[in-house]
């Protein structure tokens, strides 16, 4: 298959302004894809080799790019940096500098995704001494097999700024419309990749097996199951009417979600956002082998920082302030030692328990572990009575968790979702927007005065998943001190995108577009109606959408994807939440 293709797609894509069309060129991309590479495709076009969780990523440094393209091109080291300086964009510079030799590459044989993806591939993986020469001329060598227009592609890919902005969702609906027939087998083939969170795996099931293979797809060792998420509602009556009056209630723990692959005395550990952490966690590898009493499991928990002095619960939030705002949760978790919470058994020696009722699989963890001082399983009661519950809820506040999470004893394991099978009653809940939200930015303002040069306020959205949206919230300008502010334009440069991204609805018109990347979390004073957003839009009331008032940026949350950010419906639900305490 010819490189040629994926360059022209994803220039059209580029151009595009409507998630549909985005959809129907990956439609028309990948019918045109032999089925024994369409998981490269797939891989490439969300700018990726591997999915996530492998860890190997494709990308080299500006420096050693822009290298490779003064080698391509025959142009000299200063042209080179000069274009770059002018342009700010490798892809860009790469295709004017290789215009000069386009004629000599009508010449060569075309470029194919294969040889594509080989390179580049080989460029990943090349380490140790010499490494760095070697992906400079393997790069160079990539270029002067190319078009400009391929290299302006390739330039993008290599150093990770292919930004097409395309979600998950619509390779999905687009695989769903080019294999199965139609945009209704979506949910099926959404459940595969819910099952293996491996986007060209799950493409390259379908496209060589069909629906019947995807009716077959089973949970493997070594590839993350997306992790189930809870719903929120402010009451315990809400929660125990929502679950038909009984719950599974479990402390909730606060600390980083980690999912544990276990198999033959070896294990794996992701992260909520599906990276790989085994490395960084070998304590909690070693308690799983000790005290996991299987051949193969995957079990699910919560890793939470102790106290060594006491064996006291921390909150996450106390480790990772002592090293300030930006420090991440896994680095602060490193330094401590940590406890794993146990709550879950998605597989045990070669069966799938997703579809097993919750209490089922609960009741089966507890007969493979064997507790210890690093693993433990959270503790719960499954009650129908809203004072016990209660008392529960303060004991287990007092212990030092965020409160609980109820459960649907009933419920099957939902990868992937956010729904009212699981639901929490925290703490904060007591009083209005004393949570906070999680929100995608997609655009900014400029600053003015003393913000002269950088941003003044970032345009924040929250996620709708029924459109694949983002749907504008607030403009967030405070919280940051001003070393944050002067970063915020370097930091947002690598997202940045021509025009408003197809995937925001805004009535705003920011000054810079960005492609939804960046989840920060903010809280605010009060969720109020407002005409100017687009959250929400006349749902409480025509011509009016939810507006946050006052944000303050808490900190960025770099373990969120811009899907798992705080819901349209979520918003409303906080709207709502805080009439019936005014009333
Ligand atoms: P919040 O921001 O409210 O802490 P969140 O957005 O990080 O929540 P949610 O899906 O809203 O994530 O809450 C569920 C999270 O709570 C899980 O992802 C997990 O990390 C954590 N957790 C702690 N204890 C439990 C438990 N017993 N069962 C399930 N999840 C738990």
């Amino acid at each position: 298959m010819k490189y040629a293709l994926l360059a022209d797609t994803y220039e059209v894509v580029e151009k595009t302004t409507k998630r549909l069309e985005m959809r129907d060129l990956l439609v028309d991309l990948f019918k045109k894809t032999p089925p024994e590479i369409i998981d490269k495709v797939v891989y490439l076009t969300l700018g990726e080799l591997y999915p996530p969780f492998v860890g190997i990523e494709v990308g080299i440094a500006e420096k050693m790019a822009l290298k490779s393209i003064a080698i391509a091109s025959g142009a000299s080291d200063e042209q080179v940096v000069k274009a770059f300086k002018e342009k700010g964009d490798i892809g860009l510079v790469a295709e004017e500098l290789l215009q000069s030799r386009a004629q000599a590459a009508l010449f060569r044989e075309p470029l194919t995704v294969e040889q594509v993806y080989e390179i580049l591939d080989r460029i990943a993986r090349a380490s140790g001494p010499g490494s760095y020469e070697e992906k400079i001329k393997s790069f160079a060598s990539l270029l002067a097999d190319a078009t400009p227009k391929e290299a302006r592609y390739l330039g993008r890919t290599v150093t990770k700024r292919l930004r097409l902005g395309i979600a998950d969702m619509t390779v999905l609906d687009a695989l769903a419309i080019a294999f199965a027939g139609g945009v209704e087998y979506r949910v099926e083939i959404e459940r595969a990749y819910n099952l293996s969170s491996d986007l060209g795996h799950v493409a390259r099931t379908l496209a060589e097996g069909g629906m019947e293979a995807i009716h077959e797809f089973k949970i493997t060792i070594g590839k993350p199951i997306r992790p189930q998420l809870a719903e929120r509602l402010a009451s315990l009556e809400e929660i125990l009417d929502k679950l038909g009056g009984i719950g599974s209630a479990e402390y909730k723990y606060d600390g980083l979600r980690l999912q544990g692959h276990i198999r033959e005395g070896s294990v794996m550990l992701f992260s909520r956002r599906l990276e790989n952490l085994t490395n960084q966690f070998p304590d909690v590898c070693k308690a799983l082998v000790e005290g996991v009493k299987a051949r193969e499991a995957v079990v699910d928990g919560e890793c939470v920082p102790v106290d060594p002095d006491t064996g006291e619960l921390l909150p996450f939030q106390v480790v990772a302030r002592r090293r300030g705002r930006k420090y991440g949760i896994e680095e602060a978790m490193r330094e401590v030692p940590v406890v794993l919470f146990l709550f879950d058994l998605l597989y045990l020696d070669g069966n799938d328990l997703t579809a097993a009722p919750y209490i089922e699989r609960r009741k089966m963890l507890e007969q493979i572990i064997e507790e210890s001082d690093k693993l433990r399983l959270a503790k719960y009661i499954v009650s129908s009575d809203k004072r016990e519950i209660e008392r529960y809820f303060e004991k287990a506040v007092a212990e030092g968790t965020e409160g609980l999470i109820l459960k649907s004893p009933s419920s099957v394991y939902e990868a992937g979702k956010r729904g009212f099978a699981w639901i929490k009653w925290k703490r904060s809940y007591r009083s209005e927007m004393a949570d906070t939200v999680d929100l995608v930015a997609v655009g900014a303002f400029a600053g003015r005065g003393k913000r002269a040069g950088t941003y003044g306020a970032l345009l924040m959205a929250a996620y709708d998943p029924e459109t694949d949206s983002f749907k504008t919230v607030c403009k967030l300008g405070s919280g940051f001190t001003d070393e944050d502010l002067a970063k915020l334009p370097e930091i947002f440069k690598p997202h940045m995108f021509d025009h408003k991204h197809p995937r925001v609805d805004s009535t705003m018109e920011a000054d810079f577009w960005f492609v939804p990347t960046k989840v920060l979390e903010v809280i605010g004073d009060e969720i109020t109606l407002s005409p100017l957003h687009t959250c929400g839009l006349d749902v409480i009331k025509e011509g009016s959408g939810l507006a946050i008032r006052f944000p303050r940026l808490i900190r960025f949350r770099e373990d969120r994807t811009p899907e798992d950010a705080t819901t349209v419906g979520e918003i409303i639900e906080m709207y709502e939440r805080q009439l019936k305490h005014i009333r």
